[in-house]
């Protein structure tokens, strides 16, 4: 990640809490940046392990209504998680997701084709469709390493 991509990230957010009327604290901004470090779709407690060590004083509980705060807004989304544990990220842009059932890893990847996916009228009829998302389960390299399958192709899910 570039140094100007983080740069309007960051901008971008500052821009976004203030037509919100949100405050910009030190500790929310710590927060967004660390969010913008870990690209690995963490957890509040993930995001709050990771910024004790800068500021041991956080509460998870901050750090938690921050990032619910951040998703109202729109400055970051939630991302579903299978294990019920909400997830955040701060990718606000079309993709989609690799979701590992072993480990819990959610990996993004683009795709144009994906994000036209066609949603079905019966759905748009009661519901308001805002986004869509393809999440594609399986078992990411590493834990198909640990199960003793060093090389199993990208998308491939080892049997047996
Ligand atoms: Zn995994
Ligand atoms: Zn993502």
């Amino acid at each position: 990640m570039s140094d100007d991509y983080t740069k309007n990230l960051v901008a971008g957010f500052i821009e976004r809490c203030r037509k919100n009327g949100l405050k910009i604290t030190p500790q929310r901004l710590a927060i967004f940046r660390e969010l913008l470090k870990m690209q690995i779709h963490p957890s509040a407690d993930m995001v709050h392990k990771s910024i004790a060590e800068e500021y041991p004083t956080i509460s998870f509980d901050t750090v938690n209504r921050t990032l619910l705060t951040f998703a109202e807004i729109g400055v970051i989304e939630t991302v579903e998680s299978h294990s019920g544990v909400r997830r955040f990220e701060t990718d606000t842009a079309p993709h989609h997701h690799l979701h590992c059932v072993v480990c819990g890893q959610i990996i993004d990847f683009c795709d144009p084709e994906l994000d036209e996916i066609r949603v079905p009228d019966q759905v748009r009829e009661g519901f308001t469709v805002l986004g869509t998302r393809v999440v594609i389960r399986g078992i990411c390299r590493k834990c198909a390493g640990v199960a003793g399958k060093d090389t199993v192709p990208v998308g491939g899910i080892p049997h047996e």
